[in-house]
């Protein structure tokens, strides 16, 4: 553990840069959007500015009252608790891959499946556009903890190095949000890549509204967590993409997108009359009310692939 700093120093002070890069190409994405083709979203990219700023602003004042926290340092933390730790040697690598990206998978599984979660994760999904600021438009809870819970500390915990980690994140974090380059700009397939790896042609079917597409394409590096778990959608060219969710929402507004989940989950914990009824709304998947699951995403989609298992559905 000693020579943690000397492995991952490199690596952490390479991210501000990429993270600048991919700033910048999203400037010069929305300059192109917006002047030669007038197709871009004004509102939502202020919005999602205002998340990416709101984010940093609880994070310096998170680390001014109790400290930094991030993935590494909850890693750090899980791996001096963990019982064993794997090394550092090449089936450590092979073992760190994937325990990444199986965590990643169910924590974004959990992030859609269950409500109080999905109040953390719907702001990344409300915009009904893709751009890379959209990439950087996450609810503050998110990126400051539910992440470096799940990619951090529970992979340090499970054994795996927390360099491994850093390195996972590093990648993680840069192709991650490249996969929300713009559909406006970038329309075409990454050819051999989309054999193994998630592209933005796979992570724009997770970001759609479509009944088929949703709750698909949960990893954010390789295919092979969807590939394990039986929730890999390519897109389908017969049906084009539709951005954002389902519940009406003013995709300009921080607040709305940021906070409206909540507040509409507030209103049906306020109705509750059981324990059953509390904890459903908390827990079950969005779309769950006391009479039952018929309006979650998985309910619907179930409905509409019985009624046409062919036929391209569309979202509402
Ligand atoms: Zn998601
Ligand atoms: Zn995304």
């Amino acid at each position: 553990m000693q020579n943690l700093t000397a492995d991952t120093l490199p690596l952490t002070g390479l991210l501000p840069l990429f993270l600048l890069a991919l700033l910048i190409y999203g400037v010069a994405e929305f300059i192109y959007a917006h002047f030669r083709l007038g197709s871009a979203k004004t509102g939502e990219y202020s919005m999602s500015l205002k998340g990416l700023g709101f984010t940093a602003l609880v994070g310096a004042l998170a680390e001014l009252l109790i400290g930094p926290v991030s993935k590494l340092l909850l890693a750090i933390w899980g791996a001096r608790l963990s019982p064993f730790e794997a090394g550092l040697g090449p089936a450590a690598w092979i073992y760190g891959f994937f325990i990444y990206e199986m965590c990643y998978w169910l924590q974004h599984w959990l992030a859609h499946k269950v409500r109080l979660l999905w109040c953390l994760h719907s702001p990344h999904h409300a915009p009904r556009s893709i751009n890379m600021f959209v990439g950087f438009n996450h609810s503050f809870l998110e990126i400051l903890f539910y992440m470096p819970l799940t990619l951090g500390f529970i992979p340090a915990l499970l054994g795996v190095h927390p360099a491994i980690i850093a390195v996972m994140t590093f990648i993680d974090i840069v192709w991650g949000n490249t996969l929300h380059i713009s559909d406006k700009v970038v329309t075409r397939r990454w050819g051999f890549l989309e054999h193994f790896m998630q592209t933005p042609s796979y992570h724009r079917v997770h970001h759609a509204r479509n009944i088929r597409y949703m709750d698909t394409n949960y990893n954010s590096i390789t295919l092979l967590g969807d590939w394990l778990m039986g929730t890999l959608q390519p897109l389908d060219d017969r049906e084009p993409v539709q951005f954002g969710i389902t519940r009406k929402v003013n995709t300009a507004s921080f607040w709305d997108v940021h906070f409206g989940e909540f507040k509409l989950l507030w209103q049906d914990l306020r109705h509750a009359r059981r324990p059953r009824e509390y904890f459903g709304y908390l827990f079950r998947p969005p779309g769950w009310t006391p009479q039952g699951e018929q309006q979650t995403a998985a309910a619907r989609k179930f409905r509409a692939l019985t009624e046409n298992p062919h036929d391209p559905v569309q979202g509402s």
